[in-house]
């Protein structure tokens, strides 16, 4: 008899905007399910910017987009985005 893990699905994702992170860590650290962590790659203003290194454990909450000051992140639960969308959603606009 098979002893293998039941396997997780995603929920969500996350979709970043690598030129504007400042990698203060903040999404990292507020993520509930720790799914998040940095890129090996630095940005052009030389940060490590997030990446999900845990895709199947994402619940699309979106708090990772509440807690960045910088608008850089922006989660989702995939079952919001639209099938047809050949784009990522558009984040909200600071202001
Ligand atoms: S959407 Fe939620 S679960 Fe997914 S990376 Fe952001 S904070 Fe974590
Ligand atoms: S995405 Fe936002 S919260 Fe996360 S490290 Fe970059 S600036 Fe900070």
């Amino acid at each position: 008899m098979s002893q293998d893990k039941p396997v997780r699905q995603a929920k969500g994702t996350v979709f970043v905007r690598p030129e504007v992170c400042k990698g203060c860590a903040y999404c990292i650290e507020f993520c509930p399910t720790e799914c998040l962590g940095f890129s090996e790659e630095f940005n052009a203003k030389g940060y490590h910017y997030p990446v999900l290194k845990h895709p199947e454990e994402c619940t699309g909450c979106g708090l990772c987009g509440l807690y960045c000051p910088d608008f850089a992140i922006f989660g989702i639960r995939l079952k919001d985005i639209p099938q047809a969308a050949s784009e990522p959603p558009v984040p909200p606009k600071a202001g």
